[in-house]
């Protein structure tokens, strides 16, 4: 296995005709100017799915657009889009800044979360990543570079569409001031209902806090709250006091848990079988039930490792959005709830891999049957019609906004449902 044959989720086995590392935008502007006809896809860490990010026979481009970040004096940070998440808040942080929000795992690139919206922790207060974009450097479909800013007809479609409008190569991000301690609380359920009824009720008291979060494994079904602070002290254990929630609580350094979300092995030993599911609050408790049957039945358990992970993203605290398919920009709903469900099969039971797969088939069947939006890998499985449903009319804007724009069959296919 190599970066011209690549399966990251082990089911599918496309090969790239060329693979080319570029490391400057000249280089890449040159071969996005000259592919010969063929189709050209961009890799960033190659982790959504990197089987998905090439065209057999095609040209794969491996982003390796890295130089550092600048922090203007408005606080606005210039990031190169090939850079990993953990060395942007590295960087940010010397200059007494962080990002907004992160990803849960760091080694993404800002170019591969761009390309969907990018969640984590903090979107509970602040959205997605792209809701603190105010302006991006891409390269089109010819090669030309092209500057979009809020306001300009191709904003709505810029990010958020798989790659679709051409190479991200820069993004300018809001900041937010560095604070140098994270406090999190636990709350410790017994089973997957008082999970989702305990996440409702704190999710509806619209707690003064940073992050909310769940995580389920085999072992545990936690609640997460943090809350980032210049000084070390516990504020959380008497905040949940206050209205009858019982937690323990953590006290550690920022760069401890930036460090945490950085270290991540991918053995080729298994499948990586991961999608999220964006629902409105109404319908989190079903598809939440739904999604623990299936990760926790015994012959996927057994095998899958599965752990299913929750984040919120309350509106009404967080940035509106701007990007027609960032999927909790829902009209009208204040409260959106994303299950993660990571399956990883062992590849020397082809059988589990068949069952995760199905199982995840028919749970982004009951996603968009419940009003809600797949995120990720089963993102591209939609067809058309799925995604009609899902987005309404944010997807019929963004198809003429992708037309309008110059999208090309050619940029970045399949990596989102057929326009
Ligand atoms: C363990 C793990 C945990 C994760 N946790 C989270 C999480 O908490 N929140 C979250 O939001 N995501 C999460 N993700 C998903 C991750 O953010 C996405 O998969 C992201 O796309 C990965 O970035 P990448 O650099 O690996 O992208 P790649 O896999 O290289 O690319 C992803 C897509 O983006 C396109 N693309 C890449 N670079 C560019 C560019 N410069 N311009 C245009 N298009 C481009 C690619 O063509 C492809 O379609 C997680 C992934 C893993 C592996």
């Amino acid at each position: 296995m190599n970066e011209l044959d690549f399966s990251f989720s082990g089911l599918l086995r496309q090969r790239a005709g060329t693979v080319v590392p570029v490391s400057s935008v000249a280089a890449a502007a040159a071969l996005l100017a000259d592919t010969g006809g063929r189709a050209i896809n961009f890799r960033g860490a190659g982790h959504s799915f990197g089987d998905r990010c090439i065209s057999d026979g095609g040209l794969l481009l491996l982003n390796r657009l890295c130089d550092d970040v600048r922090v203007g004096t408005d606080h606005v940070a210039t990031v190169p889009s090939g850079l990993q998440w953990h060395e942007v808040e590295r960087q940010l942080n010397q200059n007494g800044r962080s990002a907004p929000v992160l990803t849960n795992w760091l080694g993404a690139t800002v170019g591969g979360t761009m390309a969907y919206g990018g969640f984590g922790v903090s979107s509970y207060r602040r959205g997605a990543q792209v809701d603190h974009v105010r302006r991006v450097e891409l390269l089109d479909a010819q090669g030309r570079q092209r500057v979009v800013v809020p306001g300009d007809p191709d904003w709505s479609v810029v990010l958020c569409t798989a790659g679709a409008m051409g190479m991200v190569t820069s993004i300018d991000l809001g900041t937010v001031p560095y604070q140098a301690y994270l406090e999190e609380a636990w709350i410790a359920c017994q089973d997957e209902r008082e999970l989702a009824g305990k996440l409702l009720s704190l999710a509806a008291m619209r707690l003064d806090v940073e992050m909310l979060w769940a995580q389920i494994s085999c072992e545990q079904r936690l609640i997460g709250i943090g809350r980032r602070s210049d000084v070390k002290q516990s504020v959380l254990p008497g905040l949940l006091a206050e209205r009858s929630v019982a937690c323990t609580a953590e006290l550690r350094t920022w760069e401890s848990w930036v460090a945490a979300q950085s270290a991540r092995a991918f053995p080729r030993s298994r499948a990586y079988l991961w999608s999220d599911y964006v629902v409105p609050a109404s319908r989190f408790e079903s598809v939440f039930l739904r999604a623990y049957q299936l990760a926790y039945r015994p012959d996927i358990a057994a095998y899958a490792r599965p752990r299913i992970r929750v984040l919120i993203v309350d509106r009404q605290f967080s940035p509106r959005s701007t990007h027609e398919l960032n999927p909790v920009n829902f009209a009208g709903e204040e409260l959106l709830f994303g299950i993660g469900v990571y399956l990883e099969p062992l590849l020397d039971r082809p059988d589990v891999v068949a069952s995760a797969r199905a199982g995840l088939s028919d749970l982004l069947a009951a996603c968009v049957e419940a009003g809600g939006r797949p995120y990720f890998a089963t993102w591209h499985e939609m067809n058309s019609e799925q995604a009609a449903l899902a987005y309404g009319d944010n997807w019929r804007r963004a198809r003429a906004a992708l037309a309008a724009g110059g999208a090309s069959p050619l940029i970045n296919p399949g990596t989102m449902p057929p326009l």
